[in-house]
């Protein structure tokens, strides 16, 4: 028998229908690409959307086409959003972050027929255009003044709109109608598409609206930092209409400043996006003294939010974190860590370490942990295994059916992931599958190495891989990017990471670089990584597994700049390791370590990077003026493969110039200071009645003031130091010291043509007396 109630396709031009109706007049504000704040409301986004529609039905859009977009988070990304799911037309969101050759592929395999594009990414466009034929038209997302002239062919988004027809007729299709196409980020082989689908987005609109998932409220204003091309802005672009919430859109601006300037300016109370995206916030915040008045919640995912970002918000701006999980595979979200009622119960620091895990499962997600063999594994809380996931809004197969059969017997879609479950049935990732480190037989989570290593206040990225071992099969490797101007010891870290992790899992090296690669979707590069370090020898390896080639002559590093020799770590001795696999065996004694070496193929070539080559990853934490995320329309963002993990143009660290630079400074702050110390020292010495004025005068008023005019020179000399041994690692250094050697010679120089006299000096430092 079938139930009587009303057929009402789940649609997601309802979703914004309903906005309109019941929300019409709340705001959304956007940063646009052009420059300036836009505000316009749920009313007018329908209203214009309407026409977006008209305007692609004129152009010979048909339901069922696919219609790209190339853009950043804008109210005008939205019009064309809901536009062109309102016909029936497939949205298909491009990530303007991958590879030119990836951008390619993915537009020729949807068979795009039309491309929205902001002004920013034109350029790339239009060059890589030709190997395009499938788009007929390509529409630019700004208005008649900033339109480029000489570009035949392109539309401006502005003249279609006010040309169009106002109304016109959605919907009216079936709900498993196709609404919006993404392409995962390819890490293995070509990237595939998720067709997501009416229905799916409705569900997973409805899914994430409760108030243990995103639970956002019409009440609420929410910026959404997460791209609307990564994974449907994690839905917010569904949700916040659906809610009637206020929507702030950051557009190209993802720096810390500039997403402060919108918490701040708009009131926003809850955001959304990468660990990476808050960490530039927080730093910004400390950096400034910001405030944060308004912000209630965020949301993290994407990657595994760090315990650092967690406690700072919460302790230092009362800012309470939600760590969920998902992929494009999962429209996204698949878990949120909201806690239960056994959770809430406890208190603050045993309700922290469940914010740390991914989370539960809502209504609409089931999960499923499974081992080689596919036989389900206990939710214990440290059993490992595959993660498993089906549910509505989740992937049945993928676009034109590439990768075959992706469901296993039961419906349930492998993620690649690896997790536990626990009692509280939280989830736990502890690695994709692929970067799991199989050491002994075990499995050691890179993941959970990295959060714990990143926590260390002098690191800025940590990430952790398997390198082979002949004994072990892999042992882990800790590569960390240190902050600006910070040094450090592989002891520090491994005395870090000391109690926190099981002792078998103590990285067997620790190596400091300039650069960790990210991926197109803010995600450290593991592949990009393992290929670098791919000669790279751990110092626990037998001397006898070397390649001959790299014992025998390692190349000149390009990238890395491990830290001079300490000796070696408690927890690298071979009595103190307890291995779970076999506690009988012992890792063998430590030879000398190698330097990281890259093999001649993975050199890149930064000094010869056109400028508009290099990667402006909005996500990437700022290392000293931040990331560039807002991009002249001359400039591409896409991706060129070589470049995208080219270090810095000009920066070779080598350990014996680092060294040097690191003595150099050391010895340079000494003299800085010591004008300052001999005028003290003379000052006292009077008195004491140890020194007569005329020694007063030759220490504090002439040698004092010579002293200083070396420091200054030897100050400019360390900033060329700094420059040439690693100009991340030791500008600051470089500059405070010149800094402190020109302010105290500019003091003497001042004091002199002002006539001013030290006033305990003064009635014995008078020219007369000398
Ligand atoms: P994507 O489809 O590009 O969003 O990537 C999805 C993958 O990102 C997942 O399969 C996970 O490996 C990873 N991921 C997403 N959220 C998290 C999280 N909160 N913690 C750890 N990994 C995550």
């Amino acid at each position: 028998m079938q139930g009587l109630m009303q057929d009402w396709p789940l649609t997601v031009e309802k979703i914004i229908d309903h906005a309109k109706a019941w929300h019409g007049g709340r705001e959304v504000v956007s940063r646009s690409v052009e420059g300036p704040i836009v505000r316009t409301t749920y009313a007018q986004i329908h209203a214009r959307a309407q026409r977006v529609s008209n305007a692609l039905l004129a152009l010979g859009v048909q339901p069922g086409d696919r219609v790209a977009t190339l853009a950043w988070n804008t109210g005008r990304h939205i019009e064309a959003w809901y536009g062109i799911m309102g016909i029936g037309a497939v949205c298909h969101t491009l990530n303007p972050r991958l590879f030119a050759e990836q951008l390619c592929y993915i537009v020729n395999h949807a068979e795009d027929k039309l491309i929205f594009t902001d002004l920013t990414f034109l350029p790339v466009l239009l060059e890589n255009r030709p190997k395009m034929p499938t788009v007929q038209h390509i529409v630019v997302l700004t208005d008649p003044d900033h339109m480029p002239k000489d570009v035949p062919g392109a539309l401006c988004f502005e003249t279609l709109v006010e040309q169009a027809s106002p109304d016109c007729v959605w919907g009216g299709f079936d709900e498993n109608t196709a609404a919006g196409l993404c392409y995962t980020s390819g890490t293995t082989g070509n990237p595939k598409g998720v067709l997501y689908s009416h229905r799916s987005n409705f569900l997973h609109t409805l899914v994430t609206m409760g108030s243990d998932v995103l639970g956002i409220r019409a009440t609420d204003t929410v910026l959404p930092v997460v791209p609307m091309f990564h994974a449907n802005a994690w839905g917010l672009a569904f949700s916040a209409p659906a809610v009637g919430a206020k929507l702030v859109m950051p557009g190209a601006k993802l720096d810390g400043a500039s997403v402060h300037e919108l918490l701040e300016t708009e009131g926003v109370t809850y955001s959304a996006a990468v660990p990476t995206v808050w960490q530039m916030l927080l730093t910004h915040l400390r950096a400034t003294n910001g405030k944060i008045t308004t912000l209630k919640r965020v949301v993290i995912g994407g990657s595994a939010v760090p315990e650092a970002i967690v406690r700072g918000f919460r302790d230092e701006y009362g800012v309470d974190v939600t760590h969920a999980w998902g992929m494009t595979e999962t429209s996204p979200l698949g878990t949120q860590a909201t806690p239960n009622a056994a959770i809430a119960a406890m208190d603050p620091e045993q309700q922290l370490q469940f914010k740390l895990k991914q989370g539960r499962a809502p209504l609409g997600i089931q999960l499923k942990l499974v081992d080689d063999d596919e036989k389900d594994l206990p939710r214990d809380g440290h059993t490992f295994g595959r993660l498993k996931v089906s549910g509505p809004f989740v992937v049945g197969e993928y676009f034109k059916g590439e990768g075959g059969k992706i469901l296993d017997a039961d419906g349930y879609f492998d993620t690649g992931d690896v997790a536990t479950l626990d009692e509280h049935g939280f989830m736990q990732i502890t690695d994709r599958a692929k970067d799991v480190i199989k050491s002994g037989g075990e499995w050691i989570s890179s993941i959970e190495i990295e959060n714990i290593a990143a926590g260390h206040p002098k690191a800025e990225l940590a990430a952790v891989i398997g390198v082979v071992h002949p004994k072990w099969d892999e042992r882990p490797l800790l590569l960390v990017k240190l902050n600006a101007g910070e040094t450090a010891t592989k002891e520090e870290f491994l005395a870090f990471l000391e109690g926190k992790i099981a002792k078998w899992w103590t990285p067997d090296d620790v190596v400091f670089v300039d650069d960790i690669p990210l991926g197109a979707t803010g995600k450290i590069d593991k592949k990009l990584i393992r290929d670098r370090m791919k000669d790279y020898v751990l110092p626990t390896a037998p001397a006898a597994a070397a390649p001959a080639v790299a014992l025998a002559a390692p190349p000149e590093p390009k990238i890395y700049a491990p830290e001079p020799e300490p000796p070696a770590g408690p927890n690298l001795e071979a009595e103190s390791l307890d291995w779970t696999p076999n506690a009988a065996q012992r890792i063998e004694p430590k030879p000398e370590p190698l330097v990281a070496a890259f093999p001649a193929t993975s050199e890149t070539k930064a000094e010869e990077a056109p400028a508009d080559a290099e990667v402006p990853f909005p996500a990437e934490p700022a290392t000293s003026a931040g990331p560039e995320t807002e991009l002249p329309p001359a400039e591409g963002v896409i991706a060129q493969p070589m470049f995208a993990a080219a270090p810095p143009a000009g920066r070779k660290a080598s350990p014996g110039r680092a060294r040097f630079a690191d003595l150099y400074l050391k010895l340079a702050a000494i003299v800085a200071i010591t004008p300052a110390a001999m005028v003290g020292v003379a000052f006292l010495g009077v008195q004491l009645n140890l020194l007569d004025r005329p020694a007063f005068v030759r220490l504090a008023l002439d040698l004092a003031p010579q002293v200083a005019l070396i420091s200054v020179a030897t100050g400019i000399a360390g900033l060329a130091v700094a420059l040439v041994a690693g100009f991340n690692r030791f500008w600051l250094r470089g500059l405070l010291v010149l800094a402190i050697s020109a302010a105290t010679l500019g003091a003497y120089v001042v004091a002199r043509s002002t006539g001013a006299q030290a006033p305990a000096a003064a009635p014995v430092a008078q020219p007369a007396s000398r």
